[in-house]
């Protein structure tokens, strides 16, 4: 008897037909599918931290990739700067003179040039992020929703915080859109308690800095955790302990070049 190399001899078929096919007999078996099963075992999940120090944090149940918020971080920074230096010159001007004009544009030209460095990132990270999902096979993106960042507390100041906010939505925003055309899902989940929560022992800690430790002794980048979590959230396994040993995450640099604004 010539069987099919997928010929899965203990699964029990759901109707057997014996045919006869040219001068011999032929047996069909037919099988049905598991559709979820197959879902399952051939796609991963991704759980996304999206984090104010790191835009990204990813974890698949295997790996886990910090990507490195590094350069965005310094063009805040610069645009900071920038608002509080031009800010101090036309303080010192009459409102509506030609100088204050002239310094407004100034200002508002700047501002437009690293607000376009800064997406740029953005759009690098998030591209480089979805691509690494689509060589793994994964077909759910799970990301957190945008109430985590204003739990955190600590902005320093106020313009910073707008721009994290900003920054959260426009990672999702682009997260979602790269995504959807390359056929893969994205879920937003509630984040509530997936980075306060152990992911060894089921504990809830808050971490306090940018190390999660925990008093069983498991210890982890703190936005790593956050991934993990909410992968384990969407799985309906939050304070389950992770079955898999984590390996030590893997940091993604954006390779941009420096300019100056
Ligand atoms: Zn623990």
């Amino acid at each position: 008897m010539n069987l099919p190399k997928k010929f899965n001899i203990k699964k029990i078929p759901a109707i057997i037909n014996l045919v006869y096919n040219r001068g011999q007999y032929e047996l069909h078996f037919v099988y049905e599918i598991d559709k979820e099963t197959v879902k399952s075992e051939s796609e991963g999940i991704v759980g996304v931290d999206i984090g104010e120090i790191h835009p990204m944090a990813s974890h698949d149940g295997v790996v886990t990739e910090i990507f490195n918020g590094r350069y965005i971080r310094s063009l805040y920074r610069l645009r900071n700067k920038v608002i509080a230096s031009f800010g101090k010159k036309i303080d010192r001007c009459e409102r509506h003179s030609q100088r204050w004009w002239h310094l407004v544009k100034h200002k508002w030209k700047r501002i437009k040039k690293i607000d376009n460095q800064i997406m740029d990132g953005l759009h690098k990270h998030t591209a480089k992020f979805v691509k690494l999902c689509e060589s793994r096979d994964i077909g759910t993106i799970v990301l957190g929703d945008l109430t985590g960042i204003r739990e955190n507390i600590n902005y320093g100041k106020r313009a910073n915080q707008k721009l994290h906010q900003w920054a959260f939505g426009k990672i999702t925003q682009l997260i979602t859109y790269k995504a959807k055309a390359l056929g893969i899902k994205v879920e937003v989940i509630d984040e509530s308690y997936t980075s306060q929560t152990c992911p060894n022992c089921g504990n809830r800690k808050k971490p306090t800095n940018r190390n999660y430790a925990c008093k069983c002794g498991f210890a982890y980048h703190r936005d790593g955790v956050g991934a993990i979590n909410i992968r384990q959230k969407y799985l309906g396994l939050l304070g389950q302990p992770v079955a898999a040993t984590m390996a030590s995450p893997v940091v993604i640099r954006l390779e941009v070049r420096r300019c100056s604004a």
